[in-house]
């Protein structure tokens, strides 16, 4: 059976690396680097993952700054905050949580933030960065999927990945950053040839589709390295009545017979996330501050 690639064991001991090397930059600079999570209306998941989010840069030791508004706020309040964090000294990365309120140019907003602030790497100037191979802030998610699987797996050179789904915030930039790594990558997607096929081939196998069992235990390589991004939240009966749970969209029972290692939902790409997110953040102060960034930690 394959083993189990812990993404929370990970992500703590990658928040305890950022929170060191945070205040390291803290002794030279004379201040923490500092994080601003915006949150825009009151959607309850947007809620949970920017409390998780201010709570863990706390914890490691950043200056964090939760700045929450409703949602009537307007497209031009929205730029006005972003502006105002862009200005502020004290804060090196800017988060706004995804989703915004449908009345709100969502484009504008995230166009908006400071590129070197721009700590979810969403930004089109980051996003270009990230194609042309320039320093920059990479999006968090596909960045935590890469860090996990060299874990797993060691030097990813030559190595051939997989991504299954081509999303702006997972797939494609999941498919750069493992081109990075000098791995060789096909980017897979709904209108794909006999994907089960195609899968098979892979090396490391990544799944960022949102559908619950889509990857099946036969589309695994034996031995490969299966990194399931999905979080899809599936009716459990077995639980009790009306209960739910988390699964990926990879048969994760089946998946591990086969695989060489593999990432749980929950439990597996889901923490490394926020991991990231601090790391961008001390990446960015340290870029801002003309220091040397603390590189892969
Ligand atoms: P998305 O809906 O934007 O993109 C889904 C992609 O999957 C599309 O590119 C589509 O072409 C592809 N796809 C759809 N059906 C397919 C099929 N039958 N076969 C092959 N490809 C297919 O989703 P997203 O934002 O990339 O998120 C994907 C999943 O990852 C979701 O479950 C989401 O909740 C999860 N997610 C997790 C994290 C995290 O762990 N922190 C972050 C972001 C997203």
């Amino acid at each position: 059976a394959a083993e189990l690639i812990d993404g929370k064991k990970t992500a703590e001991l990658i928040d305890a690396k950022a929170g060191e090397a945070a205040g390291a930059i803290a002794r030279i600079i004379g201040r923490k680097p500092g994080l601003a999570v915006v949150l825009i209306g009151d959607d309850p998941a947007s809620d949970v993952y920017v409390r998780n989010k201010v709570k863990r840069a706390t914890a490691a030791g950043l200056h964090s700054v939760e700045i929450r508004k409703p949602a009537s706020l307007t497209t031009d309040e929205a730029l006005a905050i972003v502006d105002r964090l862009n200005a502020d000294p004290a804060i090196d990365g800017i988060l706004v949580q995804m989703p915004l309120p449908d009345h709100i140019d969502t484009n504008a907003v995230i166009g908006r933030i400071d590129p070197d602030k721009d700590v979810d790497g969403l930004t089109p100037v980051s996003a270009g960065r990230l194609l042309l191979g320039e320093r920059g802030l990479r999006p968090c998610t596909p960045a935590g999927c890469v860090l996990l699987a060299e874990r797993a797996v060691g030097d990813l050179t030559g190595k051939y990945v997989v991504v299954v789904g081509r999303s702006i915030l997972v797939g494609k930039p999941a498919a750069l950053l493992f081109l990075e790594k000098n791995a060789t990558v096909t980017l897979a997607h709904s209108r794909t040839k006999d994907l089960p096929a195609l899968c098979r081939q892979a090396d490391i196998l990544v799944a960022a589709v949102g559908r619950p069992g889509l990857v099946k235990g036969d589309w695994v390589k034996p031995g490969a390295c299966v990194i399931d991004v999905g979080i899809n939240r599936i009716d459990a009966p077995e639980r009790g009545a009306g209960k739910t749970r988390l699964v990926g969209d990879v048969d994760f029972d089946a998946a591990k017979e086969t695989a060489g290692s593999i990432t749980p939902v929950p439990g597996g790409v889901g923490p490394m996330t926020i991991a990231m997110l601090l790391v961008n953040t001390v990446t960015a102060a340290s870029h801002r501050e003309g220091l040397e960034a603390p590189g892969q930690l």
